[in-house]
């Protein structure tokens, strides 16, 4: 008679791009081995486990409580239905010991936080040489510093000069694969999305890839010295303004509102 082992779990924190791109860890994992003094079976002198006498090697006990008929595991075997007549000194009967093991995990490419991976038969061994439960393995991913991903998109925010952003410009750009090139055509306001396809995370299945989502945000460049200062009030007057930053449409929408 033997008994399944119990299933383990344990947590595992991996980078962001090792969770997109996979990974194969080596992790200690708590798991009780055979005990070497009775090769697993919990017996002193090797001999077989007897069926439990208590309960007649069911591993439950039933009585009657009124008119029901009530079975609850039996403590003399803890359930299993088997006792071991001479138990083993070092393992005292169960056949196992607590050991801690390293073993190579082998994370797929697209997990997400929360994923669950399972590794069958890496779990605790079973009572006297009982199958094996299974390893449950939940990825736990750390907060990138650029990158947010929503399910295989990743998005990010670049900050461009508002030169750059009126005349047109090709800036580098971070993803996952490096530094690419992206182009900003001119005019670009603050706050438009581009999209760099194929540039996201690898489907658990199919592996085919999400897009990285570039958000560019203008910056207002500050502490202008005087011959900027000179420049950019040339250029005002040459765009005819006087001092009113917001765009044509916005004092049109005011108009309509109040008249
Ligand atoms: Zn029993
Ligand atoms: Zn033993």
């Amino acid at each position: 008679m033997s008994n399944r082992g119990a299933d383990l779990r344990f947590n595992l924190e991996i980078s962001f791009e090792e969770a997109a791109f996979g990974c194969r860890p080596k992790v200690p994992i708590p798991r009780p081995k055979k005990c070497d003094t009775c090769s697993g079976s919990g017996s002193k002198s090797g001999s077989a486990p007897k069926a439990c006498g208590t309960c007649g090697g069911t591993g439950e006990l039933r009585f009657t409580q009124g008119f029901f008929a009530v079975s609850r595991p039996c403590t003399d075997c803890g359930g299993t239905g088997a006792v071991v007549p001479d138990p083993c000194g070092k393992c005292r009967g169960s056949g196992k010991v607590p050991a801690e093991e390293v073993i190579e995990v082998n994370i797929p490419a697209g997990v997400d936080n929360g994923t669950r991976v399972r590794l069958g038969g890496m779990g605790e061994p079973g009572d006297r040489g009982g199958p094996s439960g299974d390893l449950y393995v939940t990825v736990i991913v750390r907060e990138h510093s650029l990158f947010q991903r929503e399910d295989y998109d990743v998005f990010c925010e670049v900050p461009i000069s508002f030169t750059q952003a009126a005349l047109g410009a090709k800036i580098d750009v971070p993803t996952l694969d490096g530094k690419v090139k992206m182009t900003i055509p001119e005019g670009t306001q603050s706050g438009k999305v581009f999209r760099l396809k194929g540039k996201g995370i690898p489907h658990l299945h199919s592996g085919q890839r999400g897009d990285q989502h570039v958000r560019v945000m203008v910056e207002t460049p500050t502490g202008l010295t005087q011959k900027q200062r000179e420049l950019l009030e040339k250029f005002a007057d040459a765009s005819g303004e006087e001092v009113h930053p917001q765009s044509k449409n916005f004092f049109e929408k005011v108009r309509e509102l109040f008249g």
